[in-house]
């Protein structure tokens, strides 16, 4: 166990036409004593060259990697006590499992071999591989393998467990069976984890607090539902949740009484005082709402609620995915912008229905559409009761 410091670290690869790459631009993150941290962004961000410099597989540029205290910047990787698990397994072909899981310990510990024989067939029995030890690896499924490439990580009780998208390679009902597993072992061993995925689903189900990064640079660090309802940026509030925020471009002019009108090409939405004062005078405005937090009602035998949330809106596609309807709008009346809604898989609405969409106040966020910093996140507690969609 150990808390891990990652002060203003900077990463630049310089190619060979002398272009430089700054892959990973000053972050500073403290990762607790016994924390789970995922480290999540898109493709190129900087995650696993993040994760290689915590190793000790990659050179620091500039910054500072501490180990409780301790300034690791130029520890040879074998010897931080920091164990690696890699999305390949990179499990030795030519080795049983038993001896795959003893070879770190034969490397770097002075244990004898009984001792070590011990602690093989004690951590295979905790991880559910113990009747596996004596085959090679290309004698076992994608998941077993899996299963042997962390238990040959956890066997070294190291202080830190680093993780590359260990589970991309399973299939999609094994990689859930996997994250719940894997998360329940690290609870038990409590040993500081800091785990790679561009998979949001993951980041969101899996870690105690989730760093997002994008082009090198940290977005937000914070618990998964800091990140889901307070976003730092519009980059984090869409890359988080699924399906992704719903954004509006709109400028902002002052309401007759109160408050002020955030318009766009179709909506007309007003906001109260304590919305008009964060956005203050800026003028480029993005307006975003959670699929999940607009409710649709059929056109019909409704009349439009006037308080300046709805807009009128024709459904375009309906997906359902069984305890859901995810529902593709097209928003006022010549459907120039589109909206996507989530609402209860029992609910009847169809391609074509015509309905009317009501954004509630407590639910919308207001990103600068110049620097895409948040101006003001939904409200998390005591949110209005929801109406009921169709
Ligand atoms: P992915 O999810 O696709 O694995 P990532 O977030 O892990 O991506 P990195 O592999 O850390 O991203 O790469 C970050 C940036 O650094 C990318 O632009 C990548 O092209 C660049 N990069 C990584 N390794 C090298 C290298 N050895 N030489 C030059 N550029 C590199």
């Amino acid at each position: 166990m150990a808390e891990t410091q990652l002060d203003d670290v900077r990463k630049v690869f310089t190619e060979d036409d002398g272009n430089e790459i700054v892959a990973v631009n000053d972050v500073s993150i403290d990762i607790e004593d016994g924390e789970f941290l995922v480290l999540v962004g898109p493709s190129g961000c900087g995650k696993s060259t993040t994760l290689r410099m915590i190793a000790g597989l990659e050179s620091i540029t500039d910054g500072e990697i501490r180990l409780d205290d301790r300034v690791i910047n130029d520890l040879p990787a074998k010897e931080r006590n920091i164990a690696m698990v890699f999305q390949s397994y990179a499990l030795y072909p030519h080795m049983t499992v038993r001896e795959n899981m003893a070879f770190g310990l034969e490397e770097s510990t002075d244990l004898s071999d009984d001792e070590i024989a011990t602690r093989v067939e004690e951590t295979a029995e905790m991880m559910g591989i113990d009747p596996l030890l004596d085959r090679k690896p290309e004698e076992l499924s994608g998941g077993q393998q899996q299963r042997v490439a962390l238990g040959r990580a956890i066997v070294r009780e190291p202080a830190v467990f680093l993780m590359d998208e260990p589970l991309s390679n399973l299939d999609a009902k094994l990689r859930a069976q996997m994250r719940t597993e894997l998360q329940q072992l690290q609870e038990q061993l409590e040993t500081t984890t800091v785990y790679v995925t561009h998979d949001q689903t993951e980041a969101m189900t899996m870690g105690d607090r989730i760093a997002i990064l994008n082009d090198g640079e940290l977005q937000q660090v914070g618990t998964p539902l800091e990140c889901y309802h307070e976003p730092a940026n519009a980059f984090v509030a869409d890359f988080i949740g699924e399906p992704a925020m719903n954004f509006f471009d709109v400028t902002h002019r002052n309401a007759d009484g109160d408050g002020a009108v955030l318009a766009g090409e179709t909506l007309e939405y007003a906001v109260s005082n304590d919305i008009a004062t964060a956005i203050g005078d800026r003028n480029e405005l993005v307006l975003g709402v959670r699929p999940e937090d607009i409710d649709i009602q059929h056109s019909d035998g409704n009349p439009r609620r006037a308080d300046g949330h709805t807009v009128p809106a024709t459904v375009t596609v309906v997906e359902p995915t069984g305890d859901e309807n995810i529902v593709y709008l097209d928003l006022g009346e010549d459907g120039s912008e589109t909206a996507i809604v989530t609402i209860d898989g029992m609910s009847r609405i169809e391609a074509g229905d015509r309905v009317v969409a009501h954004i509630p106040e407590d639910a919308i966020h207001v990103f600068d559409g110049k620097t895409n910093e948040t101006l003001h996140n939904r409200r998390v507690e005591s949110s209005e009761p929801r109406a009921p969609n169709i």
